[in-house]
């Protein structure tokens, strides 16, 4: 459990709130940023000096090492309030998990657990008000650490930063994607860092990605390393495809990041008796499914948008169009129970919801 009394904040209020800056109607995601942040140091092999401050620069060497070599890592969640303005997390302690995950593969410091929590929750408390409570939106949420040392040596840093800002996010609009899967490029390979949430894994993405758009699909859905035949994910989201009334994903490995959207959703097709197959699932079997009528449905599954629907797959030369959103049995009814839940309307039969303050 969160020890409430062992992590010692030091907070510096704004006197300068930005709030007004924030029209809850139109809300642009990733641009705003609410008016404070959370960080704290680690050095000489502990993390000190946790301090909730007003967002701003931070001043940093340009021999910093995160900027060379990319000791960078980081979470993606949110908060939701409810209807009674309540403020909740979902399933924070499983990005506290991941967080340290990743930073033991990158040789990072991880991140105590009251820590993190700590500083999580008191910051969303102080920015409650940046939480907006119209239809489908949240306070989008960025922890993040780097490696600080000035040096420009390669080796682990001694030193880290591990923030958090937060930023509001409007109604995601789940517009169907084209996607265009790539047999060139490749985002992960066994031994590599594919399941863990590195910046080099995003920047490493983005050329594939433009080529993808110029030839008009939003996304791109990656192959394995190898022969380019095994589905991964698709963009930054987790993969699932419904055939013949069943639901399946790629399992996870090194090369699959375990989303917590993709726990969430596995979860919740097993408590609705749905069969689920976490298994490789190659383009042929799809297209094969597509072919005999039995692909009923695929998506992408993650914190930004929740479920992104595919509509269309483009695989050599040839696009293959998926049937009707409206239609879609599971990926409906997986969306709006994952709203539900983070908006209280039903119950929180698994304990995802963890209420700030
Ligand atoms: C963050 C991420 C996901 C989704 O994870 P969630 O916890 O569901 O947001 C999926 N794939 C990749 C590569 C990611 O970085």
């Amino acid at each position: 459990m969160v020890k409430t009394d062992t992590v010692a904040i030091k907070v510096q209020k704004t006197t300068n709130s930005r709030i007004k800056e924030l029209d809850y109607n139109h809300i642009t995601f990733g641009k705003l940023f609410s008016d404070h942040m959370f960080y704290t140091d680690f050095k000489n092999n502990e993390w000190t000096d946790a301090t909730i401050m007003p967002y701003g620069p931070i001043p940093m060497s340009p021999a910093t090492s995160a900027l060379h070599y990319g000791q960078a890592i980081f979470e993606g969640m949110k908060a939701y309030k409810n209807d009674k303005g309540e403020v909740f997390l979902f399933r924070p302690l499983d990005n506290h998990k991941r967080i340290n995950i990743s930073a033991e593969r990158m040789a990072m410091a991880t991140i105590p657990q009251d820590i993190f929590m700590e500083g999580l929750t008191q910051l969303i408390h102080l920015d409650r008000d940046w939480v907006p409570d119209t239809d489908g939106s949240s306070l989008y949420i960025r922890p993040f650490i780097i490696g600080t040392d000035e040096f420009i040596g390669v080796r682990p840093s001694d030193n880290y930063r591990f923030y958090i800002i937060t930023s509001p996010a409007g109604k995601y609009y789940n517009e169907p994607v084209k996607v265009l899967v790539e047999t060139n490029y490749i985002r992960a390979v066994e031994g590599g860092v594919g399941y863990v949430k590195a910046s080099g894994n995003y920047g490493r993405s983005l050329f594939p990605a433009k080529l993808a758009q110029q030839r008009g699909y939003h996304q791109i859905i990656w192959t394995d390393a190898r022969n380019h035949r095994y589905l991964e994910e698709s963009g930054t989201m987790n993969l699932m495809f419904v055939i013949d009334d069943v639901l399946i994903t790629p399992p996870l490995g090194d090369t699959i990041l375990a989303g917590i959207t993709r726990d969430s959703v596995l979860t919740l097709a097993r408590d609705w008796k749905m069969k689920v197959q976490e298994r490789k699932i190659s383009i042929d079997e799809v297209l094969d499914a597509h072919k005999r009528g039995t692909l009923e449905d695929a998506f992408g599954t993650g914190t930004a948008a929740t479920i992104a629907y595919i509509a269309q797959i483009g695989y050599e030369g040839k696009d293959y169009v998926l049937p009707p959103v409206e239609g879609r049995i599971f990926s409906n009814r997986v969306a709006q129970e994952l709203d539900n839940i983070r908006k209280g309307k039903v119950e929180d039969i698994h304990n995802w919801m963890y209420k700030v303050g």
